[in-house]
C-alpha cells in the first residue's frame, strides 16, 4: 500500500488519546471513557455525536460497521508501540467492545487484526487464533479480552 507511511486516521486518534491520557476502561464508573468513545463515533460517522447520543449503550449497527471499516487497515504495531503500554491495546479493546455486535457477523477485524496481534506478541498465529476461538464455542470472533493474552505475552517479552 503506497500510503502506508502516512498516519492512518485511527492511528492519529490513538496518538491524541495517548497524549491526552484518555481513559479506555470498558467499564469505567468515573468517566465512562467518553472522550475515547466520542472520538471513535466521530471517526465512524465523520460527525460529532449528536446531542443525547448514548455513547455508553449499544451503537447503531450502521455506525458499528462504519467504525470497523475505518479501523480495519490500521497499523496495529505502530499504535501499540507508540502509546504508553498497554494503552494502545486498550484503544483496540474499546473498538472491539463498541463494534462487538457487527464484528460477530462480519469478522473483518478478526481477520485483519489477529495476525498482527499474534506477531506483536510473538504468539503462534494459529495457536492464538485457535485459543481465541476455542473457535466453535466462541464463534471465532476476536473479543476485547483476547487482548489480555496479547498484553501478558508482550510483557513477558520485555
Ligand atoms: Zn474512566
Amino acid at each position: 500500500m503506497a500510503e502506508s507511511a502516512e498516519a492512518h486516521p485511527f492511528e492519529l486518534l490513538c496518538a491524541e488519546a495517548a497524549s491526552k491520557r484518555w481513559c479506555w476502561k470498558l467499564v469505567c464508573t468515573t468517566c465512562g471513557a467518553l472522550d475515547l468513545r466520542a472520538a471513535l463515533w466521530g471517526l465512524a460517522s465523520r460527525l460529532s455525536p449528536p446531542k443525547g447520543t448514548r455513547l455508553l449503550g449499544a451503537w447503531p449497527h450502521r455506525i458499528q460497521r462504519e467504525l470497523i471499516a475505518q479501523v480495519e487497515a490500521a497499523p496495529l504495531e505502530r499504535i501499540v508501540r507508540s502509546a504508553p503500554f498497554p494503552d494502545g491495546l486498550g484503544y483496540l479493546g474499546m473498538v472491539l467492545s463498541i463494534a462487538a455486535e457487527a464484528e460477530s457477523v462480519e469478522r473483518r477485524l478478526t481477520t485483519a487484526w489477529c495476525p498482527q496481534l499474534a506477531a506483536l506478541a510473538d504468539l503462534d498465529s494459529d495457536l492464538f487464533a485457535g485459543s481465541m476461538a476455542s473457535w466453535p464455542a466462541r464463534d471465532g470472533v476476536l473479543r476485547p479480552w483476547d487482548l489480555e493474552r496479547v498484553e501478558s505475552a508482550m510483557r513477558s517479552l520485555v
